[in-house]
């Protein structure tokens, strides 16, 4: 308790402005947030809390969509109650984390993420040697304080139907504003990742950055080159995947905060094919989002970093390495240029291996070959990065629609298709794979984007 008190007045000093302030209450008649609009489980979470003693509340993102119209993809719970406290009270429930400790209660099929009010880190440093615990809890004030933006440190009472709103997050949302909680710059210093998640967020969202948050952005971008490579991926991900790439890569581009993810792109973005390439790509990925069809990571780093491949390709092949190889050495070779920056997960890479590989066999259209391409399990997504080359003009168009026709004909069909695509007779297609100089061979894979 006079721990806990200490603490308070200790931090209060520290605070860029009062985290004592007395927050506004909003009532339901001004929010029109009804109980019913979130999730059954984070209530039950929220009342179990609150009848113990505790102060429990939904909080951050999920406040924020339903306040805009958005459907809270999930929930999480901020509380007054220990992790221990809060594990002890549900059974289908455990602690996870190491430096902070959070707890994950399972409703259904539902998660909710519950973490104990939190002091802001930096308050942590500030102290005199003072050994800490790692988690250093605080009231809900100065849990507010550490959140990131002003529209993200929003807290509702599912029982009573108020948000309690510590930063004019309400007026922010409603005027359309994405304002940094306290000075943006030392709150980019704390942790750069939040310059990409105020361009994710305001994209998302529909806002605007606030200009006190956005003038600094573009000479503090260096900064997230001290961020963990494996956070980095998480972050571009979840741009990525948010429906809104476009949008997000479009800001990136004008903050000039994409240098540090995808140092890539700046190559890409000046070829008129690339550039096309990427954004069919990215426009793909927004509308599958949006008709809440599933993406793929893998697809999508694999078409970002295609343009660089294939330009590697192009290159090797015209060094006079074969097409296979030069393709293999030209992935490994992109690969591993980005990974110095973006720690792509071994399986994502593997599987974007796979995808840009099968690329090459779109070529092959003789013999056994095109029989098994089709009977591929990554067949689909192979065809669907073949046909985004195709429109972004970087190969002809009827390569993917002559492989729509074979991979949907009967069996003479088929013998037809191949025989129209070799414009020759069928020659046995072992044979002709051994030998790599006969005329019927000649035509490589296609270098092309
Ligand atoms: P999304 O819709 O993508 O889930 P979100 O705002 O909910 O957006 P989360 O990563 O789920 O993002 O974070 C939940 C909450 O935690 C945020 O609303 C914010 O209050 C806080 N938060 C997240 N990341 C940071 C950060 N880097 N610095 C400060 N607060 C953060
Ligand atoms: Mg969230």
């Amino acid at each position: 308790m006079i721990r806990k008190l200490l603490h308070r007045v200790f931090n209060h000093r520290a605070l860029p402005f009062s985290a004592s302030a007395e927050p506004a209450r909003i009532p339901v008649s001004q929010h029109g947030i009804r109980r019913e609009q979130v999730s059954p489980g984070a209530v039950k979470v929220c009342a179990t809390l609150q009848n113990r003693g505790h102060q429990a509340y939904i909080v951050g993102g999920a406040v924020r969509d339903l306040l805009i119209g958005h459907t809270p993809k999930d929930h999480d719970v901020a509380t007054s109650a220990t992790p221990e406290e809060v594990r002890a009270l549900f059974r289908r429930s455990r602690i996870i984390g190491r430096r902070f400790k959070i707890v994950h209660i399972m409703n259904g099929q539902e998660t909710i993420e519950v973490s104990t009010f939190r002091a802001n880190q930096a308050a942590e440093t500030d102290r005199h040697g003072r050994v800490l615990a790692d988690n250093i809890y605080g009231s809900q004030a100065e849990d507010a304080i550490r959140r990131d933006f002003t529209v993200n440190a929003l807290y509702y009472d599912p029982l009573t139907e108020t948000i309690v709103d510590y930063h004019h997050g309400v007026a922010d949302l409603q005027q359309k504003m994405l304002r940094v909680i306290g000075e943006p710059r030392a709150r980019y210093r704390e942790d750069p990742v939040r310059m990409l998640r105020a361009v994710r967020l305001a994209a998302k969202l529909g806002l605007v950055i606030d200009p006190a948050a956005r003038a600094p952005i573009r000479s503090m971008a260096d900064l997230l080159e001290n961020v963990p490579a494996a956070r980095l991926f998480d972050e571009t991900l979840k741009l990525l995947m948010s429906g809104n790439a476009v949008r997000c890569i479009g800001q990136l581009r004008e903050e000039g905060l994409h240098h540090g993810l995808l140092p890539l792109l700046d190559i890409v973005l000046d070829q008129p094919v690339a550039e096309r390439f990427l954004w069919l790509a990215l426009e793909n990925t927004d509308a599958r989002v949006r008709a809440d069809k599933p993406v793929s990571p893998s697809f999508l780093f694999a078409a970002l970093l295609w343009p660089e491949v294939s330009r590697t390709w192009k290159e090797r092949q015209a060094a006079g390495e074969p097409p296979y190889p030069a393709l293999f050495d030209a992935m490994d070779e992109v690969l591993a240029a980005q990974a110095e920056r973006l720690a792509i997960t071994r399986r994502i890479a593997g599987d974007i291996k796979e995808l840009w590989g099968l690329q090459a066999r779109f070529d092959k259209r003789a013999g056994r070959m095109p029989y098994r391409l089709i009977e591929h399990p990554r067949f689909r997504a192979a065809w669907d990065f073949l046909l985004l080359r195709a429109q972004a003009g970087g190969i002809p168009e009827e390569l993917p629609a002559w492989w729509d026709r074979f991979a949907h004909a009967s069996q003479d069909e088929r013998e037809e298709l191949l025989r129209a695509a070799t414009g020759s007779g069928k020659a046995p297609a072992r044979k002709r794979r051994r030998s790599r100089r006969k005329p019927a061979e000649a035509t490589p894979p296609e270098p092309s984007s």
